[in-house]
């Protein structure tokens, strides 16, 4: 037996996008045989995260996935769904929304920007840096900075510890703009993880006195936003897939264009405007290989005969992948198989 430290994460009530709150419990157990079904149902003040009066403000935590926590002795991350005192998912509890869907895999591209002293790292305490083309991708101080790629390595080496299944990383277009894959079979499974990488992540960055800007457009004029795409397939589209099939989908993607911009994060007027890399947000487009379209469809897509993923990209940095997800496959499931 030892100490075990588990991290409980869950999401709270806050508008217009729920933000992470954890903390600590101590458990007696083996590191090695720890399973989610040994971790405890616990509870919190709901009152102090908008998720209940002060009167009656217990809310529960129901351990939902297990990962290591390679910064802790005998450390876990407990991602938590957020339920109400009788045992029903609370009203903010998104991912009890998701359609349950085995065959559902997701892939979501998480773009942000490390933020000090309130600016992105690398701008200037008064004007801009040199103007966006040499940071995508780029190598070099006067490109990455210096402390940037140490983070976004520490953060590789701590989910690929914590078994996320963490895909790459690249550095973005704008300066100090960056973006990591996660990759996950199963509904729920890549936004499990990527609220557990996000997590990962804004820790990571603490101790370097840096902040992970999440929103979409922090800086105005000629920079990039920062997008969640999220490619995705069913076992369907993968292995039947079809024009036909394709046709529809689009229909039915074009059809609920509201209801996907309404959980595909806050501000995103100010990020889909057609420029950028975005088709702007009140229109509905799907281009082959077009990074300009609402919905980008992969060459390899065509070429397969209209199988595999398709990628949307109106997502936003900051939209929370539970409504993602939950979204998509609610549209995905309005259309007929056959
Ligand atoms: P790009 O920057 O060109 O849009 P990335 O390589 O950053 O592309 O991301 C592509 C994403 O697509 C990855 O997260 C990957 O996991 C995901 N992906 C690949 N195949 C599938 C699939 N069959 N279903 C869902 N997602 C997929
Ligand atoms: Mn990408
Ligand atoms: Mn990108
Ligand atoms: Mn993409």
């Amino acid at each position: 037996m030892a100490k075990l430290k588990l991290e409980y994460l869950w999401l709270d009530g806050y508008t217009p996008i729920a933000s992470l709150r954890s903390k600590t419990k101590i458990v007696d157990g083996d590191p090695a045989k720890l399973s989610l079904e040994d971790l405890p149902v616990w509870g919190f003040d709901g009152s102090s995260t908008q998720q209940a009066e002060g009167k009656s403000s217990d809310c529960l935590l129901k351990p939902v996935a297990l990962f290591k926590d390679a910064t802790r002795k005998g450390g876990f991350l407990v991602m938590s769904e957020v339920l109400l005192p009788n045992g029903e998912p609370h009203p903010t509890n998104s991912r009890a929304t998701i359609l349950d869907d085995p065959g559902a895999w997701f892939g979501f591209e998480q773009e942000y920007f490390f933020y000090k002293d309130g600016r992105p790292l690398g701008f200037p305490a008064a004007g801009y840096p040199a103007p966006q083309g040499p940071y995508y991708t780029g190598v070099g101080y006067k490109n990455v900075g210096d402390i940037a790629r140490t983070i976004v390595e520490e953060h590789i080496d701590l989910c690929l510890e914590a078994g996320i299944n963490i895909e790459g990383i690249n550095s973005e277009v704008a300066k100090g703009q960056w973006e990591f894959q996660i990759f996950g079979k199963g509904s729920k499974s890549a936004a499990d993880q990527m609220w557990v990488a996000r997590y990962i992540m804004a820790r990571a960055c603490e101790k370097y006195c840096i902040d992970v800007e999440w929103h979409c457009k922090p800086i105005k004029g000629d920079w990039n936003g920062s997008g969640m795409h999220a490619n995705f397939s069913t076992k369907h589209m993968r292995e039947t897939g079809g024009k036909g099939y394709f046709d529809k989908l689009m229909d039915a993607f074009n059809k609920h264009r509201d209801e996907h911009i309404a959980v595909y994060g806050p501000d995103n007027h100010l990020r889909l405007t057609g420029l950028h890399e975005t088709q702007s947000i009140d229109k509905f487009r799907w281009g082959v290989a077009d990074r300009g379209a609402s919905v980008r469809v992969p060459h390899s897509f065509v070429n397969s005969g209209y199988k595999g993923y398709l990628e949307d990209r109106r997502p936003n940095s900051a939209a929370d992948p539970y409504l993602v997800a939950s979204r998509i496959l609610k549209t995905v499931s309005t259309v007929p198989l056959a």
